[in-house]
């Protein structure tokens, strides 16, 4: 074979790259069908690989996978320049490109040659235009779709890494280069209401991070968040775009910044690597019917629950981030001319390509271990390879001959990466802030309902309490005078009945009398005969007699049928009246189960709103920290997480949906809080501490918390809990109330000092000890703790947490030793007898001596008070000069920069008769 060999990266994976060949930049989900289910995740963080759909969740849920997606790579040929095509006119180019094959060969010599495949190969002729198409535009397409990128370029200086992705393209717009071609095509894409789009501009050089944006803003650190392992740069500067032409002067202004910073370090850009970084954001409308609706199993009793469940759906935000890096020349130092620096500079400033290599070759190996932490590169660039992203490099090469080396280690470099293998997750998350405003104003509105419809009703029972009562009076009423007529006439007709008999029966009496005084001559005969007569009209008054009885016992029968009516009626108007009153009772009820119900609703909502405060604070606590991103400060000040807390309060109080921390206390009371920190649930209870915290933040409230106990169990915390978290947050609040002398005092009490040592030892996030340095810092600045504090291992924590070499942990650190210094200085101004500084005895004076001109101020001026404060007494002073704490003295008494400091150095130079004799002895005029 005349032309060599075909390799592909080796034997072993051949068959593997042939399948993922066949799914060259494809978009996530086209890859999701196709792709078989992978093994589980391997090693924590990397992701390699995962099953499931992977657009079920927004990120950040547990448990929630991505889609195999590997890392692309195309190689790219820059022509000939004018000193090669002299210099190489006798020579052939050292590789030979079969684009149409996707193969590269590059010649060993004359007659024998190695062929490569990659994603993409594109020649000396290849425009910006299809480069950017091949290369970056899939990777800026899943980014507009929710999912990390990055666009990468590696090769030997010179080989148009900067080319391909820096190019303005203002004089000829057919060169512009992918980052302007990626902005262009995201400006397109977004709609300014709701989504928006910001950059950051690096520079990394020498593991030193710099802001390309703000010059000043030159020691950026890198924060990797805990949970998530999402890395960020909390420091740098975000600047929103709205349209093309101000990214492009933010390009041209970062490009103008890099030159100067170069300049001034003597460096080349060639050794430094640039990194955009793209924040992409938001809003995810949702379907009606869509995978977030109603969950099932949630209470639906009445309308308002469904709503309320439907409110809690926070709205979702998509934040995606494009990485575009250039990184530095790939070429060995030695080559590239390293004159002037040390070899240990040298070693620095390829630290993070080398790191980079080998994280790229621990992943294409499959090896368990990935070096991420080796250097900054790598932990920024984490989530690029072997993280979530989707990634794509182009590798850029040269045609001389006289570089195959380098060529060739670049190929190699392009191979390795084509094996490694990213699970691409769409970077979903719920908004919970606006979930918040949205869940405040339906309480609200279901207060004000609720308070409507209690209203109304109580209005209604009085009206049908009312109706009832007239009517029953009016019944009885109506039955009283029916009653009394029927009575009366009655009477009536009863005394009339009764006059008619009387006037009868007299009537009749006189009758009988005159038929006495008749009889008496003839009494025989005519008794006889009148007897017939008299019979007879005696039996018709008897019938006219009888006839009147009848009529009146038929009267009498009338009116007792007309009282049963009446009687009747009564009973009707008693049983309304009792259906009234069941009614009533039956409101009643109804009245008390919606008293019940309210006192429900009410309980319910002290709950959200308790978690309303917890969401407000975490939200906060991100956005401070974005602020304070987007401001290009670094936050030195005592204790940033505390004020943090404090700003966001001032800033939203009285503003819409924050319940201030204040009301959360009111509410929920300070020993509800404080026994939350023993809870059993590990989130309750690193809410409750960032709570308790946040009050603790607030000076009005440091003594309450004491008392309640607050300060006991926060130091409990050190020990019983495990996570870092509630550490740092736990130690935050400890340093605070530890400004305060009673309290310093009870902290030494409660064996606060081996809490914080321990809690120090185990800890490996520089705020965590940052927040415990600074609590020392506090004790060490009371005058009579000195001893305790020294015994109790103090000294000997915080000289301990130097290891971290955070600057912010150093100045509280150094903070902490001028307290102390200062403290022993005024003992002996004020005459008590006192010994060799404790700081010496415990071996801090190497360290103060190291790091006396250190270049952080903060760090630089406690360490100058400290050096001055051990020097005012005289039995120091051997132990100083012997450590070489006097030339720092020399050095304070003529450069420091505080007048005072100055002064005080040189009073002490002069008046102390041992520095004299030494400065003597050195022949040192002073
Ligand atoms: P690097 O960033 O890799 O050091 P540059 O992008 O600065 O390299 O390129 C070096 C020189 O080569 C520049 O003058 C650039 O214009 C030129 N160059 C690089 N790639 C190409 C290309 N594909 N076509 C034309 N000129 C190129
Ligand atoms: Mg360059």
């Amino acid at each position: 074979m005349a032309s060599g060999s075909y390799r592909n990266g080796g034997p072993k994976l051949s068959a593997k790259l042939d399948r993922q060949h066949s799914a060259v930049y494809s978009t996530p989900k086209a890859s999701a069908k196709s792709r078989p289910p992978a093994t589980p995740a391997t090693a924590s963080g990397l992701r390699r690989s995962g099953a499931g759909n992977p657009a079920s969740t927004p990120a950040g849920n547990k448990g929630d996978a991505g889609v195999p997606g590997r890392v692309r790579v195309a190689v790219r040929l820059r022509p000939r320049n004018a000193e090669e095509l002299v210099a190489d006119a006798d020579f052939a180019d050292c590789v030979e490109l079969q684009p149409e094959l996707k193969r590269l060969k590059l010649r060993k010599n004359n007659w024998d040659s190695e062929t490569y495949e990659f994603d993409e190969v594109l020649t000396e002729f290849a425009s910006q235009k299809r480069v950017y198409e091949v290369v970056a535009k899939p990777v800026v397409e899943s980014v507009l779709e929710g999912y990390n990128g990055t666009v990468m370029a590696y090769g030997q200086t010179g080989t148009g890494k900067t080319f391909t992705l820096g190019m303005l393209g203002e004089e000829d717009s057919a060169a512009r280069g992918i980052m302007v071609r990626a902005m262009e095509d995201i400006l397109a894409d977004i709609s300014a209401d709701t989504d928006s789009v910001s950059v950051s501009y690096l520079q990394l050089y020498m593991e030193t991070v710099q802001d390309l944006l703000v010059p000043g803003n030159d020691n950026i650190a890198i924060v990797e968040d805990p949970k998530t392992g999402d890395v960020s740069l909390p420091g740098a500067t975000i600047v929103e775009i709205r349209d093309q032409r101000s990214f492009v002067e933010l390009l041209r202004l970062g490009e103008a910044h890099r030159f100067a910073a170069n300049t001034k370090l003597n460096t080349e850009s060639s050794r430094s690597h640039a990194i955009l970084m793209v924040t992409y954001k938001v809003h995810v409308k949702r379907s009606v019917k869509g995978r977030h609706d109603a969950e099932p199993g949630l209470p639906t009793e009445n309308g308002n629950a469904s709503r309320l469940v439907s409110s809690l759906r926070p709205p979702i935000v998509r934040k995606s981030k494009l990485v575009v890096v250039d990184l530095a020349g790939s070429e060995r130092i030695d080559k590239s001319g390293s004159e002037g620096h040390t070899l240990e500079e040298a070693k620095s400033i390829n630290l993070s390509l080398s790191a980079l290599g080998k994280c790229i070759n621990a992943l294409a190996e499959n090896s368990p271990h990935v070096p991420f932490r080796d250097s900054k590169l790598t932990r920024l660039l984490r989530d690029s390879f072997g993280g979530t992203a989707r990634t794509s490099l182009v590798v850029t090469i040269g045609p001389s001959p006289r570089h195959r080396g380098e060529t060739a280690s670049t190929i190699m470099f392009g191979q390795r990466a084509m094996k490694v293998e990213n699970m691409v997750k769409l970077k979903e998350e719920f908004d919970y802030k606006s979930l918040c405003r949205r869940l405040d104003i339906e309480i609200d509105k279901l207060i004000a309902a609720n308070e409507r419809q209690q209203k109304d009703f109580e209005d209604e029972v009085e009206r049908i309490r009312e109706e009832a009562q007239s009517r029953i009076a009016e019944a009885e009423r109506n039955y009283m005078n029916s009653l009394e007529n029927e009575r009366s006439k009655y009477q009536k007709d009863y005394m009339e009945s009764i006059k008619t008999l009387e006037k009868k029966w007299r009537m009749n009496q006189q009758i009988s009398s005159n038929d006495k005084t008749t009889v008496e001559h003839d009494q025989c005969l005519e008794k006889t005969c009148n007897i017939e007569g008299s019979t007879a009209s005696k039996s018709e008054e008897i019938a006219g007699v009888r006839q009147l009885l009848q009529n009146e016992r038929l009267l009498q029968e009338s009116t007792e049928e007309e009282v049963n009516d009446l009687k009747g009626q009564v009973l009707h108007w008693k049983n309304l009246e009792a259906a009234a009153s069941a009614e009533i009772i039956k409101l009643r009820k109804l009245q008390d189960n919606e008293a019940n119900q309210k006192q429900k609703l009410e309980e319910e909502i002290t709950i959200l709103k308790g978690q309303l405060v917890q969401l407000s604070i975490e939200t906060d606590e991100t956005r401070s920290r974005f602020d304070r991103g987007g401001s290009g400060k670094i936050v030195t000040g005592l204790d940033s997480l505390m004020s943090q807390a404090r700003h966001s309060q001032i800033r939203d109080s009285g503003n819409g949906p924050k319940a201030s921390i204040a009301k959360l206390f009111e509410q929920v009371g300070l020993q509800k809080i404080l026994s939350l920190l023993e809870s059993e649930d590990a989130d309750i209870r690193i809410h409750a501490v960032k709570v308790v915290a946040n009050l603790a933040a607030e000076e009005a409230n440091q003594e309450k918390i004491v008392e309640a106990g607050g300060l006991t169990s926060l130091l409990m915390l050190l020990k019983s809990s495990e996570d870092e978290t509630v550490h740092r947050v736990a130690a935050g609040a400890i340093a605070n109330l530890a400004m305060n002398e009673t309290n310093q005092e009870l902290i030494m009490d409660q064996g606060g000092i081996s809490l914080l040592s321990m809690t120090a030892a185990d800890a490996e996030d520089p705020q965590t000890l940052r927040m415990v340095a600074g609590a020392v810092a506090n004790l060490c600045g009371n005058d009579k703790l000195q001893t305790r504090l020294r015994v109790e291992g103090g000294i000997k924590a915080l000289l301990g947490m130097v290891r971290c070499g955070h600057p912010d942990v150093l100045a509280q650190v150094a903070r902490g030793i001028a307290n102390f210094a200062k403290c022993e200085s005024r003992a002996s101004i004020q005459g008590n007898k006192v010994g060799k500084s404790l700081l010496i005895e415990d071996g801090a004076l190497p360290w103060i001596v190291k790091n006396a001109n250190n270049e952080a101020a903060p760090i630089r001026r406690h360490i100058e008070l400290a050096l001055c404060h051990l020097a005012q007494h005289e039995v120091n002073a051997k132990d100083m000069i012997s450590e070489g704490a006097l030339w720092e003295l020399v050095r304070i008494s003529r450069d420091c920069s505080r007048e005072d400091i100055r002064t005080l150095a040189r009073r002490i130079l002069t008046s102390s008769p041992t520095f004299q004799s030494e400065l003597r002895r050195l022949r040192i005029e002073y």
